[in-house]
């Protein structure tokens, strides 16, 4: 068991407790309502079984941050089955619909938000409903970039020069705005439509993002480079055994 955890760090960089091999699932989800389900839209009922199941199977919720400090190594491994939920877009039902369940709960959860949208899309959060949520302190608000691009066409479309400052405008606009609207370190991003590619994750870490997440499925494993760490998307029909596959499947299809 050492040697494989050795194997896992590179050289120097092996934390002096050496960590024993552990994963965790990382939930991914966008939308919730309390009748209708959606390709990304998750009724209330079906997040609360999706709850009641992790907790049959006495799985931990923990803040998706302190899953990266252990996955990092940067904090001892969790003890017994750990999971993280991680929702992105801040679309409105966020609040009307996932919030009073995580409060009545007390489940953390870390939200993905792209801030050109915030209080500013109809379909969108306002700041005074994050701030809320986040005075809650069950709610992580972090980057999902500053306008959500697709950053396979925007390559296609612009110069070398171009896209690569319009990556960084995108990472550092939304880590520099969410920082200063809701006075909380942002260091955690998730990659729109699960697209990161080694130009991105370098991009990332020049703006001082810690970890980045698609959506490449399977569980997070300890890593010493976290900046494509997988999340697994989960939708309404991933109740029971459907679930039990999806948060041990290697790898799933993407979902925007
Ligand atoms: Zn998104």
């Amino acid at each position: 068991m050492l040697l494989a955890a050795a194997a896992l760090w590179p050289l120097g960089a092996c934390p002096a407790w050496a960590a024993p091999v552990f994963s965790a699932p990382i939930l991914a989800y966008h939308r919730f309502d309390p009748l209708k389900a959606g390709p990304t839209t998750v009724r209330d009922s079906t997040f609360l079984a999706q709850l009641d199941w992790l907790d049959r199977r006495h799985y931990a919720v923990t803040p998706l941050r302190t899953l990266v400090d252990q996955l990092s190594g940067r904090a001892p491994p969790p003890s017994g089955p750990e999971a993280a939920i991680t929702v992105d877009d801040g679309h409105v039902s966020v609040f009307t619909d996932l919030f009073p369940i995580i409060r009545w709960r007390r489940i953390p959860v870390t939200l993905f938000i792209y801030p050109s949208a915030i209080s500013n899309a109809p379909y969108a959060l306002t700041w005074a409903q994050l701030r809320e949520m986040q005075a809650s302190g069950l709610v992580d608000v972090q980057s999902h970039t500053y306008w959500h691009p697709n950053f396979r066409t925007e390559k296609k479309r612009r110069t070398a020069a171009d896209y690569a400052a319009f990556v960084d405008l995108q990472l550092t606009r939304s880590k520099s705005v969410l920082e200063a609207r809701l006075g909380r370190p942002v260091t955690l991003l998730a990659w729109p439509y699960g697209i990161v590619d080694p130009e991105l994750e370098a991009a990332a870490r020049r703006a001082g993002y810690a970890a980045g997440f698609d959506f490449a499925g399977g569980q997070a494993k300890p890593a010493a480079d976290l900046l494509s760490t997988p999340r697994i998307p989960i939708g309404d029909g991933d109740r029971g055994p459907a679930l039990a596959a999806a948060l041990g499947a290697p790898s799933r299809a993407m979902r925007p």
